[in-house]
């Protein structure tokens, strides 16, 4: 086994998906389209990005001993992922997420975490050993706000670098910023944390300078179709992203993520390894699902406008 230099502490989720002309309004039922199952998770599809993408990744998380667990770690194990660190729980189940996509590709997600919310620091502790070699620690928010807090505590005292995605947006994130070397808020998360309405690539400066100030030392704001706005030491950068059909946007954020760490790990800056997360992300949405659109490296290299 290779060394695995990205760690990822988070969650694994088995996605049931429907296509359908649209999202339904409360009280309402819409007669959907294909159904399919997939892989996701955000925690569980920044690893296989990270590890598509050229970096070696380890993944610490929880899934339930029960018919998708034992599918999901072989699924993930197939994509040269370190999986010693997934304990399977047999109290509770796997988590699930039911997400709809829009023929828009627009969609709407319900995550029931089941065994993601029994992540305690304490199986991160007894995890973290494994991977003395570990540079990155990327972390999301859909495992237990104190054993992300944790993780980021441990990784920094072995001057690990911290990339956290702060997503789905909880209102108690502001307490890492002290432990964040990189954040990558989308647009929503970015206008919760801050206040600033995101209307346009200057708004989206002001909420980067405002989340530099609380003391994050990089911010990355991710903006769909607009790409991305990066401020890196005090220096602002608008990375765009190549002009797609968008047939599903789920995970986009996660490709990004997965992509931005396996760029830094290869050392690249932080400006080149955004272009090239954007150019990732923007392949992913040409194709349906979470982890079944994540390209692999030679597609990113070989992409051409
Ligand atoms: P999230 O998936 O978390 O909502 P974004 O919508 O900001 O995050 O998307 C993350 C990245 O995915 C963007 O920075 C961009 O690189 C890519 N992306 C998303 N939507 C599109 C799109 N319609 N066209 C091209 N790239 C896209």
């Amino acid at each position: 086994m290779r060394e695995s230099r990205i760690i990822v502490v988070g969650s694994l989720n088995m996605d049931m998906v429907v296509q359908a002309d649209r999202i339904p309004n409360p009280g309402e039922t819409v007669l959907g389209g294909t159904f399919f199952m997939s892989t996701g998770g955000k925690g569980a599809n920044q690893a296989v990005a990270a590890a598509r993408l050229g970096g070696n990744a380890a993944m610490i998380g929880k899934i339930g001993r029960d018919i998708f667990g034992s599918r999901y770690l072989q699924a993930i194990q197939e994509e040269g992922i370190d999986i010693q660190g997934i304990e399977q729980d047999s109290e509770e189940p796997s988590g699930i997420a039911l997400v709809i996509v829009e023929r828009s590709g627009e969609n709407a997600i319900v995550v029931a975490p089941g065994a993601n919310a029994g992540l305690r620091p304490e199986d991160v502790e007894q995890q973290f050993h494994r991977y003395p070699e570990g540079k990155i620690l990327l972390l999301q928010l859909e495992i237990p706000m104190e054993t992300v807090v944790f993780a980021a505590q441990q990784a920094k005292k072995r001057g690990m670098l911290v990339l956290l995605n702060p997503a789905p947006a909880n209102d108690a994130v502001t307490s890492l910023f002290p432990l964040i070397d990189i954040i990558t808020p989308n647009l929503h998360e970015a206008e919760q944390m801050t206040g600033v309405k995101i209307t346009d690539i200057a708004s989206a400066k002001c909420a980067a300078q405002y989340l530099s100030a609380k003391g994050v030392r990089h911010v990355v704001i991710t903006l769909g179709e607009l790409g991305a706005v990066l401020l890196d030491d005090g220096e602002f950068h608008h990375v765009p992203v190549p002009r797609v059909t968008a047939l599903d946007t789920t995970a986009a954020g996660d490709v990004f993520n997965g992509a931005l760490a396996a760029a830094i790990i290869q050392e690249k800056s932080l400006v080149d390894a955004t272009a090239f997360a954007c150019k990732a992300a923007a392949i992913a949405v040409t194709r349906l699902g979470a982890q079944s659109s994540i390209p692999y490296l030679h597609e990113v290299m070989q992409y051409q406008e």
